[in-house]
């Protein structure tokens, strides 16, 4: 017997979704959006740890490329500062809203959860959450730097 059923993804123009089988309109990627929430990392190329170089000296952090700029702990300006060393990797996404993450104080961590978006194909929008580690480094400032040395040499003459 011939089987004459034609198949389901001819009738609209849709294709199966390539992971869970749902009829969905063609994509480059042939899943649907839900699939595609699921396999695509729209934080790909956002570092998730970085740096932070701090002078405990004057309690300043350093804010590329060559200013010092004094921020409390979760305070608004350390959250742009924060944002401002992302900021690079985070062209090809929307930032939709950052906020700092309980560290204890003496970790030398600073973690942010930031939220991005990002459009893709055929404008679904995919949403991700993910946590960047910022590590604070000592570093003296050029400030602090001249004085010390400016009291080495006091201390020699
Ligand atoms: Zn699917
Ligand atoms: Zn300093």
């Amino acid at each position: 017997m011939e089987y004459m059923q034609a198949p389901a993804t001819s009738s609209q123009g849709n294709i199966l979704c390539c992971t869970c089988g749902i009829p969905i309109p063609p994509n480059p990627a042939n899943m649907c959006v839900s699939c595609l929430r699921t396999t695509v990392d729209i934080s790909e190329g956002i570092p998730k740890q970085v740096n932070l170089h701090f002078c405990k000296q004057c309690e300043r952090y350093l804010q590329p490329p060559a200013s010092w700029v004094q921020c409390a702990l979760e305070s608004r300006e350390l959250l742009a500062l924060c944002l401002k060393k992302l900021k690079g990797n985070m062209t090809k996404v929307r930032l939709i809203d950052a906020g700092f993450l309980w560290t204890e104080p003496h970790s030398k961590r600073i973690k942010l959860k930031v939220t991005i978006q990002k459009e893709v194909m055929n404008g679904a929008i995919l949403q991700q959450v993910f946590v960047v580690e910022f590590v604070i480094q000592g570093q003296m400032c050029d400030d602090c730097h001249r004085v010390e040395a400016k009291d080495f040499w006091n201390s020699v003459t």
